[in-house]
């Protein structure tokens, strides 16, 4: 199902960097915020933004926020606010309620009550950004489970001009390029003849282990 009215609870620096970002994508967003200056900010960006405390039934009710495709929780420090936002969104029946945590403990409630996604900005931050010290070829990457990953590579110096075929990384480190993004666009499901350029990105998937191999033997 296509997501299409979000309502972001606390517009901090998470929240309205969430509401912002749907806003450019084209969707629409209700932003809620106790803070009357926070939300007069965000009034002229969101398509609609009100002083509210979220942690009140009738207030949420009244604000149609059962409507919404998906609800955001963004509170931070205040947890017991966090979570009796959820609770009310979840009760409302938000179809899906994103909610994040400032630890994991934290974390732990809110999935207990029903959330279907925890988010922990600064830890999932951190994780990312060591991951990107350490491999300097690293520019992305989506852990599809716990074993496999997806990740965006740069291509180094020493792959440019190859093509797939004598780049291998299928038979070296059984790993796979499943497409490359050039300048001029995409290529999905590239073939051994394609040949890898400067400024181009790979994406490769495979296991943790190969995707590792192959960016040491690339870095
Ligand atoms: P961040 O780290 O993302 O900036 P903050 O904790 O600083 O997170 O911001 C959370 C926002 O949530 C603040 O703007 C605060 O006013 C808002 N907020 C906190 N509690 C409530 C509540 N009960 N109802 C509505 N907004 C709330």
């Amino acid at each position: 199902m296509k997501m299409h009215q979000f309502v972001i609870i606390g517009l901090g620096r998470f929240g309205s960097s969430i509401g912002r970002e749907l806003i450019q994508l084209g969707y629409e967003v209700l932003g809620i915020d106790r803070d009357e200056e926070t939300v007069q900010e965000m009034n002229k960006v969101l398509t609609h933004a009100v002083v509210a405390d979220a942690t009140e039934e009738e207030v949420l009710r009244s604000l149609g926020a059962r409507n919404f495709d998906c609800g955001v929780v963004a509170i931070g420090d205040d947890i017991q606010a966090s979570i009796l936002a959820t609770i009310l969104l979840k009760e409302l029946g938000v179809k899906k309620v994103v909610a994040k945590a400032v630890n994991e403990l934290h974390g732990r409630v809110l999935e207990r009550i029903g959330v279907d996604r925890v988010i922990y900005p600064e830890r999932d931050m951190g994780i990312r950004v060591a991951h990107q010290l350490v491999s300097p070829n690293l520019l992305d990457y989506i852990e599809l489970s716990k074993k496999y990953t997806i990740a965006e590579l740069a291509v180094p110096g020493c792959l440019t001009g190859k093509s797939l075929s004598s780049v291998n990384p299928r038979g070296k480190f059984g790993c796979s390029i499943v497409a490359i993004n050039k300048p001029k666009g995409i290529i999905i499901a590239p073939n051994a003849e394609d040949v890898l350029m400067e400024n181009d990105v790979m994406v490769v998937i495979g296991t943790n282990e190969s995707i590792e191999q192959f960016q040491e033997a690339i870095g």
